[in-house]
């Protein structure tokens, strides 16, 4: 059997689906490898690096392959050119790539998504979602600290005392916690707030302080959150503007699964901000949760600065890759029995993660979306 790991080829992609240094395991499972050229450039893992670990590398790497490995969806050409059984592993955000489903559909291609990986603790292993969102809080905080105008730390010198800086961090999932812990270790005083129940446990074993407000928990289903009425997202504004307005700098991180990232800050809480205060969205990508903020762009909104994500795990793509390339391996070899391609859809982690395969869109709300 053999697997191809593509270059990947969407702008402002820099992450790679494989290292050399996952190689030696595929080939002890009986899997080789072959990798197209200049596929880790941008993470410092060289041709020479892949060969050395034992994978062939070259410019065309899709022939005779058992199964196709990205960070990015494979494009609709490059499904062309797959045969029949081919399986591919990627994120494949399923509401937006319909043409690309559909051609994997047609193509009769076993297409499974990083984004669909259960988070169950077995599913830890593979759960690409949070390895990214990880990284993605980590970057988070570091950016704000470099826009920043000020220290993070408290100092306690000769000249007098300088006061840390007073971090806000809105949403702790992954992203937000990681967010919130390297904004602790650089010395601010930080505060969170998540609409999940559990989450002020969480935020406060950080060393952070939960911000209490007079609103009930919004779990929903499997313990994530669930969309906020008009109403709540009205009262939840009102309730959490004093705290933006205190902060010098915010870190939105929320998102609910399958919607649009919640308006969390109006522009009018940007504006009751401190000139020189720093906004961090790192749902921009998603809708946004702050009024303005545009993925990939850094803007001045009367004097406070508000930068919103793009692709952020992207942007650390070293460590971004190798978390991925650990996710992708661990899901590619429970397809793996004895060197040969084995699905079994019993497993509930294949199965949940699949979205097409045999000529069917396996995964439902993927099919009801796209009939
Ligand atoms: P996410 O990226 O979907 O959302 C980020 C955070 O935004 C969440 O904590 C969510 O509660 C919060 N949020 C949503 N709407 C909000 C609002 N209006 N105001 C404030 N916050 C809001 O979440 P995630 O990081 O993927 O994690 C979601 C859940 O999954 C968490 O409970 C997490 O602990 C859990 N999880 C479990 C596993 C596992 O068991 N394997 C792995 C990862 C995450």
């Amino acid at each position: 059997m053999r697997i191809a790991v593509l270059r990947e080829r969407r702008p402002g992609e820099r992450r790679v689906a494989l290292l050399p240094e996952q190689i030696p395991q595929l080939l002890e499972a009986g899997v080789d490898v072959s990798v197209e050229s200049d596929a880790g450039a941008e993470v410092g893992a060289s041709d020479e690096a892949y060969r050395a670990a034992g994978a062939e590398v070259g410019e065309d790497v899709l022939e005779d392959v058992n199964a196709v490995l990205s960070v990015q969806p494979i494009n609709l050409s490059t499904a062309r050119r797959l045969s029949e059984g081919t399986v591919t592993i990627s994120f494949l955000p399923t509401a937006e790539e319909g043409p690309l489903v559909r051609r994997l559909r047609e193509r009769q291609i076993t297409s499974f998504s990083m984004d669909l990986v259960p988070r169950t603790s077995r599913a830890q292993p593979m759960d690409a979602m949070s390895s990214q969102s990880m990284v993605a809080g980590y970057r988070g905080a570091i950016v704000a600290a470099e826009r920043l105008p000020r220290f993070f730390p408290m100092f306690m010198t000769s000249a007098g005392t300088v006061r840390p800086a007073k971090v806000l961090v809105l949403g702790a999932g992954v992203a937000g916690l990681q967010a919130i812990a390297t904004a602790r270790r650089l010395g601010a005083v930080v505060q969170a707030y998540d609409v999940r129940r559990s989450s002020a446990e969480e935020i406060a074993s950080l060393g952070a302080k939960f911000v209490e407000v007079d609103l009930p928990p919004l779990e929903g289903e499997g313990g994530y959150a669930r969309e906020m009425t008009e109403e709540r997202s009205t009262r939840q504004r009102e309730l959490l503007a004093p705290h933006v307005a205190d902060a010098d700098v915010l870190i939105t991180t929320a998102s609910v699964p399958g919607r649009q990232a919640p308006l969390l800050v109006t522009a009018e809480m940007v504006a009751g901000m401190r000139p020189g205060s720093v906004v961090v969205d790192l749902a921009a990508d998603q809708g946004g949760n702050v009024a303005g903020s545009i993925p990939g762009q850094e803007l001045s909104v009367d004097g406070v600065l508000v930068w919103g994500g793009s692709n952020v795990a992207s942007q650390l793509p070293r460590p971004a890759s190798e978390l991925y390339a650990h996710n992708v391996v661990n899901l590619f070899l429970l397809m793996v029995r004895a060197g040969d391609l084995h699905l079994d859809f019993d497993d509930d982690i294949l199965a949940a993660a699949c979205v097409t395969h045999a000529g069917r869109i396996t995964h439902r709300p993927t099919l009801e979306l796209l009939g």
